[in-house]
């Protein structure tokens, strides 16, 4: 007999939330912390989405999603998850750029950022204050007509070398183009320029440990491989979701699951209104990753001065299109001290990370992909021997990563490192107006991608359905005493 997933589940739940991205757990346990009887399925067998991570022989452990946050995940961990989690967060203090047009070193933050671009890039220091003010100032509401390309344009024209310092890693961390909404470059820039670069102390291993303890203590019902194949409606409203064969009835959802595959699989567009439907299907997905893990051996060390994030490039200028090309020029390198997980054997590992398309791996024969993989691991060992020598002969287990495999394990279309472009926002927050009682949290619009907007983005929809389910409890109070 197959292992029943869910044996012993309740009949109905408050919430079932579909999924265990970071913005699945957080609205899971966020609504159970309010006292909301909550059922978390999971299809994978691990928690975690795309904040994952993987065991090699050896005791390696490579981290996929680990690479930076901005200091904003303390003050949401602290509040929706715990001390322990929050207190774990530590600042990355070495991020370097290595490209033909400039090489330097940054702690990242404004003060840094100011000094670097007037002393440096010899910026007037009045442009670069207005610039940051300008930055910081933006929020969702403003004006969504003006480009990325616009916002550099007006303050620093003609000047490629400073539209790449201030691009390349945003682009990076939440695959945005110059021809996206400002205000979506604005906001997380002005979120990392706070106070810099964070990352979390044990990995991610110890941070979803950590969460699935807590959600325990919360009171989740916690189920992994538990696929979720639809959603179900009554009278057009929630009404249960059928998983692994079994229907659950529920008065709410939360889906955590890729925004269209929520739309069009999990509940069918038969159920949307048209204009509703022609709008998510004009949301366009965000690009997807290559990764390449690279664990040294047990006795070798990477000296520390390397950096902690280093945005390598050998092309002449910053192009969208070259970030995303298979022909890689661009990589960027985690590396991994033994302080990251001071427990256990020091080890020092090496991740490069670069955008990619999922149509370029998709195509591949069988035979073509696995010679592509093998090729991406040898062309990248090539171009970080630059960084670390000799580390061919110095490295112990090389493995690859491309958009195929993060679509397998998260089920996101494209494999979609960072949800949806700036479009999916909307659609994902209206939503509950077509089907009373389904939410939707996760990456989608910039804005809300990443670790921390994956977070956020779970908590401001957690409240959403409390009040959803107290409005429908107070409705049907009062239609009972009516009768
Ligand atoms: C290579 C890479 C590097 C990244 N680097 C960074 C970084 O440095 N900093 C940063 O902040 N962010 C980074 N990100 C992005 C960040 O990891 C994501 O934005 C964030 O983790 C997404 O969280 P989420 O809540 O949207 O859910 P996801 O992580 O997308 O998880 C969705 C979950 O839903 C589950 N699911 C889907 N459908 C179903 C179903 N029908 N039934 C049951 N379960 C289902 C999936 O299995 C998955 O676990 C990176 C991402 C990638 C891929």
């Amino acid at each position: 007999m197959p292992k029943d997933f869910l044996k012993d589940t309740q009949d109905e739940y408050d919430v079932v939330v579909i999924g265990s991205g970071l913005a699945g757990l957080t609205a899971a346990n966020t609504l159970a912390r309010q006292g909301r009887s909550v059922l978390l399925c999971e299809q994978h067998y691990k928690l975690g989405g795309m904040a994952t991570w993987f065991k090699r022989p050896g005791g390696h452990i490579f981290d996929i999603s680990l690479h930076g946050f901005p200091i904003g995940m303390i003050k949401s961990c602290k509040r929706y998850w715990t001390r322990e989690i929050a207190d774990s967060i530590v600042q990355l203090k070495n991020i370097r750029f290595d490209n033909p047009m400039f090489s330097l070193s940054t702690t990242f933050n404004r003060d840094d950022f100011s000094q670097l671009l007037i002393q440096e890039f010899n910026v007037p220091e009045a442009t670069v204050k207005e610039f940051f003010d300008t930055a910081r100032s933006m929020n969702f509401y403003d004006d969504q007509g003006t480009t990325t390309k616009q916002l550099f344009d007006k303050f620093f024209p003609g000047r490629e070398d400073v539209v790449r310092l201030l691009m390349e890693p945003i682009t990076y961390a939440n695959g945005s183009t110059l021809e996206d909404p400002a205000i979506s470059y604005g906001i997380v820039f002005s979120n990392f320029m706070s106070k810099g670069v964070f990352t979390f102390q044990g990995g991610t291993d110890r941070l979803i440990k950590l969460m699935h303890e807590d959600l325990k203590k919360s009171g989740v019902d916690v189920r992994i491989n538990v696929d979720v194949e639809k959603i179900n409606l009554e009278n057009g409203r929630v009404q249960s979701i059928t998983a692994n064969g079994k229907t659950i009835k529920c008065k709410s959802i939360v889906s955590n699951s890729n925004l269209k595959l929520t739309i069009f699989d999990l509940v069918g567009e038969q159920h949307f209104d048209k204009k509703f439907i022609e709008d998510a299907q004009e949301v366009r997905l965000n690009n997807s990753s290559t990764q390449v893990y690279m664990a040294m051996k047990p006795d070798e060390q990477i000296p520390e001065e390397t950096g902690d994030l280093l945005f390598s490039s050998a092309a002449p200028a910053f192009r969208t299109d070259l970030l995303l090309s298979r022909d890689i020029t661009s990589r960027t390198y985690s590396f991994y001290y033994p302080q990251t997980r001071p427990e256990g054997r020091p080890r020092s590992l090496v991740v490069s990370s670069t955008n990619a398309r999922f149509e370029d791996w998709a195509k591949l024969s069988e035979d073509e992909y696995k010679a592509s993989k093998a090729d991406l691991a040898e062309t990248t060992l090539d171009a970080l021997e630059k960084y670390v020598p000799n580390v061919r002969e110095r490295v112990d287990h090389v493995e690859v990563s491309t958009p195929k495999t993060f679509q397998r394990y998260t089920k996101h279309a494209l494999g979609s490192s960072f949800g949806t472009k700036f479009e999916g926002l909307a659609v994902s927050r209206a939503i509950p107006e077509q089907v009373p009682g389904l939410y939707h949290a996760g990456s989608v619009g910039i804005i809300m991608s990443g670790w921390l907007g994956a977070i956020n983005y779970g908590v401001i929809v957690s409240n959403d359905v409390d009040s959803y389910i107290m409005k429908s409890s107070t409705q049907s109070q009062l239609a009972d005493s009516s009768k």
